[in-house]
């Protein structure tokens, strides 16, 4: 229906059914509708909304090759078709410049061996985009190969789906044994996957933020609403300084951050999404934990009723949370920040990453 109704495809371009949504775009319609609460106009489960965060579709757009584009854009517009991310492995995670699964040239093919967890959305994808080294060593940037992985192949096994603090789960714990591909099954260029991974995560990092902005937002917003009506004592919450005081401080990080955001967006879509890396990890781990806070706050507020599951909070909570984790933990974040202000980090753009 919102692709009917034409919002759906706004991030993409317009020869693709899209608006050419910008980066500023995309965040202040997040925060907008994050603001809002739960519900199918901001589903956390697949972080969808009204208008589509297809995060492989973007990809495939600006990294596959024309027979790529050709075989994977409508499916994936449609939902028909799709693709999980399998980049963590058991051993290596914030360190995955280290993994240990390998790619070897075997003629037209490639012979793919490893194991990979953490794979969201396996239970249902038909593909996996699954990183290897190719060539160089441990920690290299370079010499790690995307490759598209069907994964119905030989020799590529679900070993178990981890529980998490939000379940239900669909993240799992795969193996490949040597598993064959095609070399036409390799995604962004030989050696360069890590490019790929690091656009997703740049350009998703600050459309995350404006989420957990927004949810933050509706978090200090309903508590705000509750403290004027919840009478304990025959007078209003409200009237006490110990619930105003802590929800101002939260509403004047959720001002600080909504510019900041709005800030680092803009320059993304005037100075390329690579330009920004400092600032999107700013961002990113400040509106994950401001999140987190203002649903625990949240939760306080509204008593009993905050705890239960009568109130979006806890969920809000749970989900959030994730995300302090995920996609670059909060201290991956802030080591990055640190690696550009004290000079460790001379090139603007991310490990791996060749601008222009
Ligand atoms: C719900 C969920 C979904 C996920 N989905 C996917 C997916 O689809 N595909 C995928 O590939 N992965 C996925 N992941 C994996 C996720 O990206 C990793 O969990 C994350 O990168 C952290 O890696 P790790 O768990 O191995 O932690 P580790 O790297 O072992 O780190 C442990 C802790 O130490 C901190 N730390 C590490 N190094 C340093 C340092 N130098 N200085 C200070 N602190 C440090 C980290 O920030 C973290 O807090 C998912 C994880 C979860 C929980």
């Amino acid at each position: 229906m919102a692709d009917e109704a034409g919002f759906y495809r706004y991030p993409l371009a317009e020869e693709f059914g899209g608006r050419n949504g910008s980066n500023l775009g995309m965040a202040v319609i997040r925060e907008h509708l994050a603001r809002k609460g739960l519900g199918l106009h901001n589903d956390l489960q697949n972080e969808h909304s009204i208008v589509g965060n297809n995060v492989g579709l973007l990809l495939m757009i600006a990294y596959g090759t024309d027979e790529q584009k050709a075989d994977w854009i409508t499916p994936l517009a449609e939902g028909t078709r799709g693709f999980a991310f399998g980049i963590t492995e058991p051993n290596h995670g914030s360190d995955a410049t280290h993994m240990e699964t390998v790619a070897v040239r075997d003629g037209d093919e490639w012979v793919i061996n490893g194991e990979k967890t953490w794979n969201t959305g396996i239970h249902h994808a038909q593909y996996d985009m699954i990183m290897a080294r190719t060539s160089g060593k441990a920690g290299d940037g370079g010499g790690i190969t995307a490759f598209l992985v069907p994964t119905q192949s030989p020799g590529f096994e679900v070993l178990e789906y981890l529980w998490t603090f939000n379940m239900p789960t669909d993240h799992a714990h795969i193996r490949l044994t040597d598993v064959r591909v095609p070399h036409s099954a390799i995604f962004g260029g030989e050696g360069k996957g890590l490019q790929v991974v690091q656009h997703f995560f740049n350009e998703n990092r600050i459309r995350q933020a404006a989420s957990s902005l927004g949810a933050a937002q509706f978090c200090i917003d309903e508590s705000v609403k509750y403290a004027k009506e919840r009478k304990p004592f025959g007078k209003p919450l409200a009237t006490n300084q110990a619930i105003q005081f802590p929800l101002v401080e939260l509403q004047t990080q959720c001002e600080m951050l909504r510019a900041l955001i709005h800030k680092t967006a803009w320059h993304m879509d005037r100075d390329g999404a690579f330009s920004q890396s400092d600032k999107v990890s700013m961002c990113n781990y400040w509106a994950n934990r401001l999140c987190c806070d203002a649903a625990d706050r949240a939760m306080q507020v509204h008593g009993g009723m905050g705890y239960s599951r009568h109130k979006p909070f806890e969920h809000i909570y749970r989900h959030h949370r994730r995300y302090r984790i995920t996609e670059g933990a909060e201290e991956i974040q802030i080591r990055r920040v640190a690696g550009y202000m004290f000079g460790f980090m001379s090139q603007r753009a991310p490990k791996g990453v060749s601008e222009g």
